[in-house]
């Protein structure tokens, strides 16, 4: 059956493709985005559809819509972005939570957060369970994403425990794909755009700190999956490819497919950069039946096309 979808941050990379998804099976679309680290270019193609509707709007402010779902969304997720001003990183993610809670429960609507792995912290458990409680700093230079991220469960827990909020969180680990920004500093759109471009390549550190890399279509799957989930189902839960790599084996994969003449630097690590990130998945194959199906190989050579066309 048709339902009205709000989308908080649908028009960033991972809300576009949500946005085109639940359009394309029949619901009603609306996307709200402030357009701080996205342009209308990701949806523009979805502007005539008669069920999208595109609101500009910043989630640290209240909204009243009538929706029977919310997937929230809103949220710089690339370091760059959210280390800009953290104070707003902060505020989005923890004012934005307030308030979309406050609309779920006014309207009884089903409200999913987009939370992430880096509620881990730099893990001292791999892979990491959803048991795992993280090592995270509160004071560091990613504090304002992290802690943010972890005072929004917080929040969709208390809403479930003090007001039967029906909730979903899901816990992101590194996803990439067509409609990441050529400059937002993640690693995957960066190594791609420098190999394209023959620039140098950037290895922060000696690049033998790993992460898992998840395909855009596999990560959207799973978060619909979690949304029609039964109610007892709330999550926390992880979503992402257990295939792990090191930074520097993505740099030589990305370098090989392209062909590329670039030469690999190597440049300072980050502060509290995570040195190893791979999900335990399997609380969402056995409750929500997931798991990718595009291999790190399958899903490069798409994202390269969608950057070399830009
Ligand atoms: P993105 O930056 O492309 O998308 C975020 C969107 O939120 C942008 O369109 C931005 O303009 C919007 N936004 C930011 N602040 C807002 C505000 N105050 N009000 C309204 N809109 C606002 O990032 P993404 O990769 O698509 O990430 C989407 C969500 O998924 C984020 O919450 C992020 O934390 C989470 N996540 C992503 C990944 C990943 O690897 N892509 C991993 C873990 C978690
Ligand atoms: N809110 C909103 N839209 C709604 C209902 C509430 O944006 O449809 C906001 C409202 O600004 C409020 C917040 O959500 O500050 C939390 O709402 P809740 O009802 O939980 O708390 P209260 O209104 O008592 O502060
Ligand atoms: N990274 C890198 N070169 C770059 C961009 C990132 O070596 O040009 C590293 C970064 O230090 C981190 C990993 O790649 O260890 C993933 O970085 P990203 O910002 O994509 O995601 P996150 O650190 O949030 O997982």
């Amino acid at each position: 059956m048709s339902k009205r979808i709000l989308i908080t941050g649908g028009a960033g990379f991972l809300g576009s493709h949500l946005c085109e998804r639940l359009l394309a099976e029949g619901n009603d679309v609306l996307c709200v985005d402030n357009f701080y680290t996205s342009t209308r270019r990701n949806i523009v193609h979805l502007l005539d559809h008669p069920n999208f509707e595109l609101m500009r709007h910043d989630v640290t402010f209240p909204l009243y819509v009538e929706v029977d779902q919310i997937y929230n969304m809103a949220c710089p997720a690339s370091p760059i972005h959210y280390q800009r001003d953290p104070v707003q990183t902060t505020k989005t993610s923890v004012h934005g939570a307030i308030n979309m809670l406050g609309l779920a429960k006014r309207t009884g609507a089903t409200i999913l957060q987009a939370s992430t792995s880096e509620v881990y912290g730099d893990p001292e458990v791999h892979p990491q369970p959803e048991a795992y409680w993280g090592n995270v700093n509160p004071i560091g230079v990613r504090s304002c994403y992290d802690e943010g991220k972890r005072c929004a469960e917080t929040l969709f827990f208390d809403y479930l425990r003090q007001h039967k909020l029906p909730i979903k969180v899901a816990r992101i680990f590194n996803t990439y794909g067509p409609r990441m920004l050529p400059d937002d500093g993640r690693v995957v759109s960066n190594f791609i755009v420098q190999s394209l471009e023959g620039r140098d390549i950037t290895i922060y550190g000696d690049g033998s700190q790993t992460r898992s890399f998840c395909y855009v279509d596999d990560l959207v799957d799973g978060l619909i999956r979690l949304m029609n989930s039964e109610q007892a189902v709330t999550g926390p839960i992880n979503l992402g490819n257990p295939g792990e790599f090191s930074i520097r084996e993505l740099a030589e994969k990305i370098v090989a497919q392209i062909g590329s003449t670039s030469a690999i630097v190597y440049e300072p690590l980050p502060s509290d950069d995570p040195t190893q990130r791979q999900p335990d998945i399997a609380q969402a194959k056995s409750v929500l039946g997931w798991e990718p199906t595009i291999l790190l190989d399958d899903g490069l050579p798409r994202t390269i096309e969608y950057f070399a066309n830009l």
